[in-house]
């Protein structure tokens, strides 16, 4: 039986099934050590995800000492220490892992000729690289459950078909039957240089295989030089070569190497690109796939050297193709359904040197080719920047794939679904400088590239453990049909069957006549013959028994494993009913979840817009109470600026008072001298008409003894040296001349100055002073306020010694008028019509008018001085 199944490996790429779910490439990063220890380095490694550049030595000096250092980060960075085994363990295990449950990858080495691209993809000898410990690490995985050679056919179109063991096997005898082209196996074929590379022993296996699946893996190895892709496993035809021309235009002679024919690039209706016509070959261990690699990879440096090729500028493409299918409810066979065969595949992949210098200065062919193989490169820079211009900016530019064959045999990868890994190698070294800059930005650029995620298969729907259970199932079998003298271990039937015969059948005895007498063979060949007859009969009885006994252990067995497939049914219909419970607590808990979320987003948005209130009115308050600090600390300078003012202005006022009273006393005491001065003269015209004028005494000395002049009554300098004869008692009777001059203004002062028993004069008479021994001017003048000032100048009249009358004046008393607040009124609380100054003294005197009533030092009232009012003060 044979089903061609052609599986979907992926979906197409145009609707990928979870477009939201990506993944960036994941770029590593592994510097390889100095050749030397004298060697000039300018890569150090900073951490485990950073490595620094700077330039080297001879730059600082183009660049005037200018001494700039890089830094690039990726996944992970692999210093000069780091193993090969840990470099897969990081980058390659997950790529397997991908592989074996259905997903494809893609993982390459990037970097420039030196820098270890090949040591990491293939290793060295002792030390295998990533794709030796990728096989191994797939058959540890699925060693035992590899289909049977030739279950899975690989065909032209990139599809994979299934058929039964059975036609395996024919398949198998048929080509085993060809005599070329032979599949090699075994470990002796592999080239003793490499042996050890193989020799991973690490025993790394992939946790969780689907043991209900078979199997199956399929190795493919090309090089894709100047744009030509070539197959590596292509077997030599056998014709003799006729002359023909190479891909490098150079003509090919009998007996030379024959160049390999360059292959084209197809696209599988999954939109998978493939090379037509490749060998696949199928292999069935670590060694047995690494061998053929191996075969390549001779192949490949022949054809360099005998093509005069550039091995660093050729790109090796290893794709690792794994085949699964589930096995049958019986667990025993493949299942023979198309659509449940995956097929993934891991492509691995050892870039050309990246520089783009051609270090070898390379002529002509070789130079273009050169070119190409940089075209080739250069392309693959040129689509990862577009790819990832196009997912950050969403822009839909179209990625130049075809623009060479390395990318577009890469488009499966980067436009489709699966993991895509790069490993940039780096040479530390100076000489590297500006080329490991490049390959440094490219590393990075790569990184924001980013990649479908794979998708899980589908389950195939089968009851688990159906391998398990179907080797159970033979081992039972085994076992009873030993119980019951069956085959033991180890032995087939035929050999236990015919040995029991043997051992019953007596030995048949010589039969051979040769004597006419003898009657002795023959009748002992007839017992025999009749023994073994009976024995046979027997045998058939116990063969009969056997029959029915096994009969009856089959019906046993049927009706237990029928009563254990009820059972089990049973059991799987309860288990059904308790999933389907499950599964529908499972959809309400899962609604509930759904609603508690959407309420928890709620709340959240609530919280959110709560908190932003909170702060909202936080910043409110503390601006507010910032506002109020700055107020108060505001009142408080205000304060203390305003009491300094004050006590400024109080003292200010203070000496200004003081000053305005010294200014006063000394306008007081001139005008006393002058008022002195006339006086005198008054007197001297009063009493002495013919007196000489007394010297007027300096200012200075009148101002050193005002008080005493006017206080004491002693005599005046000026005045003619007069004693008094005569003191009339002040108590009784004193006599007052009271000389008012004409000239004076009434007043109307409220307390006026009454002297009775006085002879009022309007000027000085002899006469009356004859008569009185008091005498008493009334002097009116303005004063510096404008008010007018009355002065009573008294004196005491004395006889002089010619007969006529002399006046020593005592003592002045001064009446002055003035306004209680000032020459400017105040404007009251209830305004009044403004009226002239001499009206208002008139109606209201007692607020406005204040008889001051000023007494020199020393001097008192007279004694017929009456008050005629008391000045009444409105209370407050
Ligand atoms: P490429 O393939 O990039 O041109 P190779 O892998 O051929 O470079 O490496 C060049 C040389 O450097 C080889 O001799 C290799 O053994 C050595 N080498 C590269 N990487 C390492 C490493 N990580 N540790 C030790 N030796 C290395
Ligand atoms: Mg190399």
């Amino acid at each position: 039986m044979k089903a061609v199944a052609r599986t979907p490996r992926r979906p197409a790429p145009k609707k990928p099934s979870h477009p939201s779910l990506k993944d960036p490439v994941g770029v590593y990063c592994r510097v390889r050590p100095l050749s030397g220890p004298d060697q000039e380095g300018c890569i150090e490694v900073i951490n485990e995800t950073t490595v620094q550049i700077h330039p080297p030595d001879r730059y600082r000096i183009f660049r005037n000492g200018e001494y700039r250092e890089t830094q690039y980060s990726f996944k992970e960075v692999f210093g000069t220490l780091v193993a090969q085994k840990e470099l897969f363990d990081v980058v390659a295990k997950p790529l397997v892992e991908d592989l074996i449950h259905g997903k494809n990858g893609l993982l390459f080495t990037y970097g420039v000729t030196g820098s270890g691209k090949t040591h990491t993809m293939t290793g060295s000898p002792g030390d295998g690289g990533l794709l030796p410990r990728c096989l191994d690490m797939i058959f540890n995985s699925i060693g035992p459950f590899q289909a049977k050679r030739f279950v899975f056919k690989l065909d032209d179109k990139n599809g994979v078909d299934v058929q039964c063991e059975v036609d395996a096997l024919l398949e198998r005898q048929k080509r085993d039957a060809m005599p070329v082209p032979k599949i090699p196996s075994g470990k002796r074929q592999i080239d003793p240089e490499f042996a050890d590379m193989i020799n991973v022993q690490d025993h790394c296996k992939v946790e969780e295989v689907d043991e209900d699946n078979v199997y199956s893996v399929f190795v493919s190895y090309i090089e894709i030089y100047n744009n030509y892709i070539y197959d590596l496993l292509e077997e030599a035809p056998f014709e003799p070569i006729k002359p023909k021309w190479n891909n490098c235009n150079t003509p090919v002679r009998n007996g030379d190497f024959i160049p390999p024919q360059s292959k084209m690039l197809r696209e599988d209706q999954n939109h998978n690109m493939y090379v037509t016509g490749c060998t696949e070959v199928e292999v069935k261990s670590t060694e047995e796939a690494f061998e053929v690699f191996w075969r390549g990879q001779k192949k490949r440096r022949i054809a360099h050297t005998q093509l005069n090729r550039e091995s660093s500028r050729s790109h090796g493409v290893f794709i690792i193709k794994l085949a699964q299918a589930p096995l049958d409810a019986d667990g025993d066979n493949v299942l023979q359904e198309k659509e449940q065969i995956t097929l993934s595949q891991l492509s691995l992949v050892d870039l050309a040197g990246s520089e783009r210098t051609n270090r070898t200065k390379a002529e002509g062919n070789r130079l273009r080719e050169a070119g190409n193989i940089n075209q080739s490169l250069m392309t693959l820079r040129t689509c990862i920047e577009v790819l990832r211009e196009n997912q950050m900016y969403g822009t839909n530019k179209m990625v130049p794939y075809r623009d060479s064959k390395l990318t577009h045999l890469f488009k499966n990868y980067f436009d489709g679904e699966g993991k895509v890994r790069m490993i940039v190698c780096v040479n530390p070294k100076a000489e590297d400088y500006e080329e490991s800059l490049q390959v440094m930005r490219f590393a990075e650029m790569t990184q924001e590239v980013e990649v479908a995620r794979p998708v899980d298969r589908p389950l195939c729907g089968l009851t688990p453990g159906r391998r398990f259970r179907n080797q159970a199932f033979r081992e039972e079998l085994s076992q009873k049909l030993e119980l019951r003298g069956g085959p033991k271990n180890g032995e087939t039937e035929e050999q236990s069957v015919t040995e029991m015969f043997l051992q019953n059948f007596p030995p048949l005895p010589s039969c051979e006549l040769l004597d006419v007498n003898d009657d002795q063979t023959l009748p002992r060949l007839i017992e025999v013959l009749e023994k073994r007859h009976k024995t046979r009969q027997m045998l058939l009885k116990e063969f009969g028994k056997n029959v029915l006994a096994f009969k009856t252990a089959l019906q046993e067995f049927d009706s237990s494993v029928v009563s254990k497939e009820n059972y089990i049914q049973g059991k799987l219909s309860e288990k059904e009913k308790t999933i389907a419970g499950q599964k529908m607590e499972l959809e309400r808990l899962e609604k509930k979840i759904k609603t508690l979320e959407y309420k928890i987003e709620i709340l959240e948005k609530t919280t959110t817009i709560y908190e932003d209130d909170k702060r909202n009115l936080q910043q409110e308050l503390e601006s507010k109470s910032q506002k109020l600090q700055r107020q108060a600390s505001d009142k408080r300078r205000l304060e203390a600026r305003l009491q300094g003012v004050v006590a400024e202005t109080a003292m200010k006022w203070e000496k200004e008072c003081e000053r305005r009273v010294a200014a006063k006393q000394l306008e007081m005491q001139n005008k006393l001298w002058v008022k002195d001065e006339k006086l005198k003269q008054l007197k001297a015209i009063v009493t002495e008409p013919k007196i000489e004028k007394p010297e007027r005494p300096s200012r200075e000395r009148d101002r050193e003894k005002p008080v005493q002049r006017s206080v004491s009554p002693s005599p005046v300098p000026s005045a003619p040296p007069v004693r008094p004869r005569h003191r009339r008692s002040r108590s009784a009777g004193e006599r007052w001349v009271d000389h008012k001059p004409p000239s004076n203004l009434p007043t109307e002062t409220v307390m006026q100055p009454h002297v009775p028993h006085a002879i009022t004069v309007a000027a000085a008479s002899e006469k009356a002073l004859a008569k009185c021994d008091k005498y008493m001017l009334t002097h009116q003048e303005l004063a510096s306020d404008g008010e007018i000032e009355t002065k009573l100048i008294k004196g005491d009249v004395f006889k002089t010694r010619g007969g006529g009358q002399a006046v020593q004046f005592t003592e002045i008393e001064t009446l002055k008028q003035e306004s209680p607040t000032g020459r400017k009124r105040r404007s009251s609380p209830n305004p009044e019509p403004p009226e002239d100054a001499a009206d208002s003294e008139c109606t209201d005197v007692e607020t406005r008018c204040s008889v001051a009533l000023e007494m020199r030092a020393g001097s008192a009232l007279g004694p017929g001085y009456q008050h005629h009012a008391q000045p009444k003060r409105r209370k407050p």
